[in-house]
């Protein structure tokens, strides 16, 4: 913090200093022809997607590599990159971090042994198709297959972005179905594909067929749209979010340059509608495998009202064992911010274990040794200390 020196004159309001830190994502170099109203119109995000290696073309200067990677993915799985977070892509490198995690690179070709279709058995514990009931109380239910962007590191590749493993009216007739006849389900995660890629009728009709059964107490959004197309959080849809709280959004940040004045600004929207919002990132090679990286997000998370909940490994789906890193380093990211900065930029490491193991956290190492009733701890700094229990 400055300290205000005196006669000068005062510091700016305190939304100005946090705004200042979210510069605007701007146009890139494809797209600077488009309109302030085009631009803001998340349709006209979505129709403009790119999904050519033309269109791609235009918006950076495409490696030799990327247009094989291209070529010989799309059939498998889709490029899809809204102008929005095409703009964040730097133009003239393939190691920018938005650019690795839209544009395909040929590590995605490489399967290794380990890798698996349905890494987590989303598919095994599916008692009705589209709902994945894992833990006792809560679900997993696919609504679309669609997402504004696709990631290249995402973990539903096998049917994300294929129009054949689309949710159909019956599904998700069966997926509401499945939940009101099971009381035990209290937390329903909304999820796809990106859910808000629904229009706002289906949305709506949606939550409030859920809101409508009496044991549902939790709903979340597990979204990516304020990271990829922030422009979709509009009035009429907060009207909507509104009326069906508790609602909670759950949005997958991953690198500092995703935390655009666009993205502060949907966030504030959605925090201010009433929404709690967590960030569930994915540890990415080359991305954010790196302390500096993750601390620098997470406090700027926080300013944007966005509390880091999970940290995953990036788990076994096909073609992205480029992506991979070894568990230490998740665990040198904890260590890295536990007790260094504040506690709520902290999130849980979590391996979501295959086949269907769930989510399990994982902790560096506090306590030294335990004796009886003797545990000799040591802090976020080294320093040893010995708690006796009473
Ligand atoms: C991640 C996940 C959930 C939600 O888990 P929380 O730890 O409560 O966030 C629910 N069901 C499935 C299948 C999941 O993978
Ligand atoms: S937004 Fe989520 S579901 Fe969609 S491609 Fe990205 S990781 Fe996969």
């Amino acid at each position: 913090m400055l300290s205000p020196t005196p006669g000068a004159a005062p510091p700016p309001l305190r939304p100005d200093s946090v705004t200042a830190r979210f510069p605007p994502g701007g146009r890139g170099r494809a797209f600077a022809a488009a309109s302030e109203a085009e631009w803001n119109d998340w349709r006209w995000q979505q129709r403009n997607r790119l999904t050519s290696i033309d269109a791609l073309e235009r918006a950076v200067t495409v490696t030799p590599d990327e247009r094989r990677a291209f070529a010989e993915s799309n059939a498998m799985f889709h490029m899809g990159i809204t102008p929005y977070y095409a703009a964040l892509m730097d133009p003239e490198d393939p190691a920018c971090p938005v650019r690795r995690q839209a544009v395909p690179s040929l590590g995605e070709l490489t399967l290794t042994p380990a890798d698996m279709l349905d890494p987590l058995a989303e598919e095994r514990d599916m008692p009705v198709p589209g709902i994945t009931h894992r833990y006792p109380d809560r679900v997993l239910f696919y609504t679309t297959h669609n997402c504004p962007v696709y990631c290249r590191h995402c973990t539903r590749k096998r049917k994300v972005a294929d129009p054949t493993s689309a949710a159909a009216r019956a599904q998700i007739e069966g997926g509401l179905a499945y939940i009101a006849a099971h009381p035990e389900v209290r937390d329903i995660v909304v999820s796809g594909g990106d859910p808000l890629s629904l229009s706002d009728e289906r949305l709506d009709e949606l939550l409030g067929r859920l809101r409508a059964i009496p044991h549902v107490e939790v709903l979340r959004l597990g979204t990516r749209n304020l990271v990829t197309l922030p422009q979709r959080v509009t009035e009429d849809l907060l009207k909507i979010v509104r009326r069906y709280h508790p609602v909670f959004v759950n949005t997958h940040f991953n690198h500092p340059k995703e935390c655009t004045r666009e993205a502060f600004e949907a966030c504030r929207r959605v925090a201010d509608a009433g929404c709690p919002i967590g960030n569930q990132m994915v540890l990415l090679k080359g991305v954010n495998d790196d302390p500096q990286i993750v601390k620098e997000l997470n406090q700027k998370l926080l300013l944007m009202r966005v509390r880091p909940y999970y940290i995953y490994q990036c788990d076994l789906a096909q073609g992205i064992s480029h992506f991979r890193t070894p568990v230490e380093v998740g665990l040198r990211i904890i260590e890295a911010l536990r007790g260094h900065t504040s506690g709520l930029a902290v999130p849980h490491f979590v391996i979501d274990a295959p086949n269907g193991g769930g989510k399990v956290p994982l902790m560096p190492e506090y306590v030294v040794a335990h004796e009886g009733k003797t545990w000799t701890l040591r802090n976020y700094a080294g320093k040893q200390f010995v708690y006796e229990e009473p």
